[in-house]
């Protein structure tokens, strides 16, 4: 059976209170063998790491979206310190910076930023970016930062070809998701086109941006499959080949281990 990695979901959310066991079954037996929960917030890590606990194939990153951002401090550093201790967590974030919506203010969102890629430097784990609006600034902290020390991943891309070499040069990978079958989503296709191979994540950021059959419905890993057949679409190979090549990004990036897909 075919093989896919969601590299980035939130399934410990109330959107799926009432059918979390089925959604993570749809998507093994869609082929999904791994999935990446990334984290938001200090909340919801006792659910998570229960959620890898009671699944093999379930791996988290743990940080403070920039929506939180202004909740940041010393006490939730420690948490978060605490938490990636942890066997199954990969990566710190996500983190960034979101300057469209704002959620928190500038300031706030810059602090809780590089503290946590100096956190990722320290642990040495690879970093889970969220970025929307703020290109120069995000790239600007993570080369003061260092960050590519330890890598990671521009999740939801949402940019064009004119970021590809930044990413490259500080050697990070880029996450598609649902918004790349929009199709308003001219930018980010022709990114998806170009983006070396080697860099190329897919991912849901479930519950959030089903793709276009689904837009507006609620997200599942499952659906994962339908930003692969695009990107296929677009970079004109298969789906089983961008599922291959993303399943050996994703396990690269995060060093998660070779779980094959029940036949
Ligand atoms: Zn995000
Ligand atoms: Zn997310």
């Amino acid at each position: 059976m075919k093989s896919i990695i969601d590299s980035h979901a939130h399934l410990a959310w109330d959107s799926y209170a009432e059918d979390q066991k089925d959604v993570i079954a749809r998507a093994f037996q869609s082929g999904v063998v791994q999935i990446v929960h990334a984290g938001v917030d200090l909340v919801s890590i006792p659910e998570m790491i229960k959620l890898s606990d009671d699944y093999e194939q379930i791996y988290l990153g743990v940080g403070l979206h920039p929506h939180e951002a202004k909740l940041w401090d010393s006490q939730a550093e420690e948490a978060l310190r605490q938490a990636a201790a942890h066997p199954k967590v990969v990566a710190i974030g996500e983190c960034g910076l979101d300057f469209y919506y704002n959620h928190s203010d500038r300031e706030s969102q810059i602090n809780a930023f590089r503290a946590q890629i100096r956190l990722a430097r320290q642990l040495a784990k690879p970093l889970i970016i969220h970025t929307r609006d703020a290109w120069p600034d995000t790239f600007a902290i993570l080369e003061e930062e260092e960050a590519g020390k330890v890598g990671g991943v521009f999740h939801c891309f949402t940019g064009s070809p004119a970021q590809l070499p930044q990413i490259k040069k500080l050697d990070f990978y880029v996450s598609f998701s649902g918004i790349v079958t929009f199709n308003k989503a001219q930018d980010i296709q022709d990114a998806a086109k170009l983006v070396d191979e080697n860099r190329m994540l897919v991912e849901t950021d479930c519950p959030y941006l089903a793709p276009q059959p689904m837009r507006g419905k609620r997200n599942e890993p499952a659906y994962v499959w339908m930003v692969a057949s695009k990107l296929a679409e677009l970079r004109n190979v298969s789906q089983e080949q961008i599922a291959d090549v993303t399943v050996k990004n994703t396990r690269r990036l995060f060093q998660l281990p070779e779980i094959k897909a029940p036949t």
